[in-house]
């Protein structure tokens, strides 16, 4: 590989981190592998695979619930890694961090708490034209229980939220604003700050969708001013059913449990249940204690790249690859927002996306064909399906090189 293909950002040992990454070194179908779909779970580093093993052989056991030492050391390391998730979204206090499956869960969990007494008939929710199902369904069945209505921030051809159609939608009736951060099927980056200053001079919460987000920048919540933030731990180099919901703490105080049993109590009699204090009161049963921690030492380890830089570089490569692959005929980008990250959607003229994807695979490249769980994005462009190319630190220009010769070669084979 040259030096041109690698280096972008001085400093930035792309090659040093790829060595962290146990699965990229391997290769597939006889090619190295090129891992561009990050977007649907990026790949895990040494440092949580060892955290989470070293839970496993040394301090397997329950949390909060025992005298003994191997418990008082799961539930320090557990409890320390919802501090650090804490740091890194600049929440108030660890009682704001909530564990939960993932993104998906995060936003059931305020549809279900928050949405569940504070929506009601005649009310509006208003979501984004972007959003992944796990933005909308919940949100759907909300309204449908509640009498009340889905609204929609409409978006241009690049994929732009229709700001200027929010004074309209916006209103007193106007309860919960559910948007993305960024998009996971075209990569608008928007703009979160603006969009909770206008939800709340309304008197709604906003809740922020950041499963995109928080892989790829600096993410501040009190920043960005939002009452919820949803985030996937196996988006950003952590273990696979682990997530957390950022919650404002004075709106958890008052939000009903979500799920029910033990460790979300204080105390229990048939006749009455005290809650326990938060954020427990949100977490019932037994946790995913070894993805907690899995996902603390990922938190640490893309800290110690520090998230100004993997966003820096990551502008690079995002900006290299689509240089690159549009010199390829018939490719059509799919989101051109003046403001991305992570994603190249695209579609290759007269080729199915799934041959693609078939062809792309032949030759070690990793990426995604499909609606993205995105479908009303598809729907606005025409389309049923896109190549999905999205990338993380780790990937590099040369991956992008790859790529743009894979598809030539797919183009031949089909022609
Ligand atoms: N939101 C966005 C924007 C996503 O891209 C995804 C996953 O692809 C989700 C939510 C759901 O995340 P999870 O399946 O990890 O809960």
């Amino acid at each position: 590989m040259t030096e041109t293909a690698t280096a972008t950002l001085p400093g930035f040992d792309v090659e040093a981190v790829r060595r962290d990454f146990p699965a990229l070194q391997q290769r597939v179908h006889g090619a190295p592998l090129v891992y561009l779909d990050n977007a649907a779970s990026s790949q895990t580093p040494r440092a949580v695979i060892e955290a989470i093993v070293a839970y496993y052989e040394n301090d397997r056991s329950n949390v909060h619930r025992g005298v003994h030492e191997l418990s008082q050391r799961a539930t320090a390391k557990y409890e320390s890694a919802r501090g650090r998730v804490q740091r890194f979204l600049n929440a108030g206090g660890p009682e704001e961090i909530i564990w939960t499956r993932g993104a998906t869960e995060s936003i059931n969990l305020v549809a279900a708490s928050w949405g569940r007494t504070h929506v009601a008939e005649g009310d509006d929710v208003l979501i984004s034209a972007m959003e992944h199902h796990s933005n909308i369904v919940p949100w759907q069945i909300l309204c449908q229980e509640k009498g009340a209505n889905l609204r929609v921030i409409p978006m241009n051809e690049a994929g732009e939220l229709r700001l200027e159609t929010l004074d309209e939608l916006l209103t007193p009736r106007t309860r919960i604003v559910a948007v993305t951060q960024v998009s996971n099927a075209l990569g608008t980056v928007n703009p979160i700050r603006q969009i909770a200053q206008m939800a709340h001079d309304v008197g709604a919460v906003c809740i922020v969708d950041g499963a995109q987000a928080a892989p790829h920048m600096p993410v501040d919540v009190q920043e960005l001013g939002c009452d919820f933030f949803a985030l996937s731990g196996h988006k950003m180099c952590g273990p696979t059913g682990i997530g957390a919901l950022y919650a404002r703490r004075a709106l958890l105080e008052e939000m009903p449990p979500y799920q029910s049993g033990g460790d979300m109590i204080a105390s229990v009699s048939f006749e009455k249940t005290v809650y326990n204090d938060l954020p427990y009161r949100f977490e019932a049963g037994t946790p995913m204690i070894a993805g907690a921690i899995g996902m603390g030492a990922a938190v640490e380890y893309l800290e110690a790249i520090g998230m100004s830089r993997i966003a820096s570089y990551e502008q690079d490569l995002l900006s290299y690859g689509a240089a690159s692959l549009s010199s390829i005929g018939g490719f059509r980008p799919i989101g051109t927002a003046r403001h991305k990250a992570g994603v190249l959607s695209f579609e290759i003229e007269g080729l199915h996306p799934a041959d693609l994807g078939t062809i792309l695979d032949r030759q070690g490249i990793a990426l995604r064909i499909g609606h993205h769980c995105a479908e009303p994005v598809m729907r606005f462009y025409g389309v049923s399906a896109t190549t999905r190319a999205s990338l993380a630190f780790y990937n590099t220009r040369a991956d992008f090189d790859a790529l743009a010769v894979a598809i030539e070669t797919a183009k031949e084979i089909l022609a």
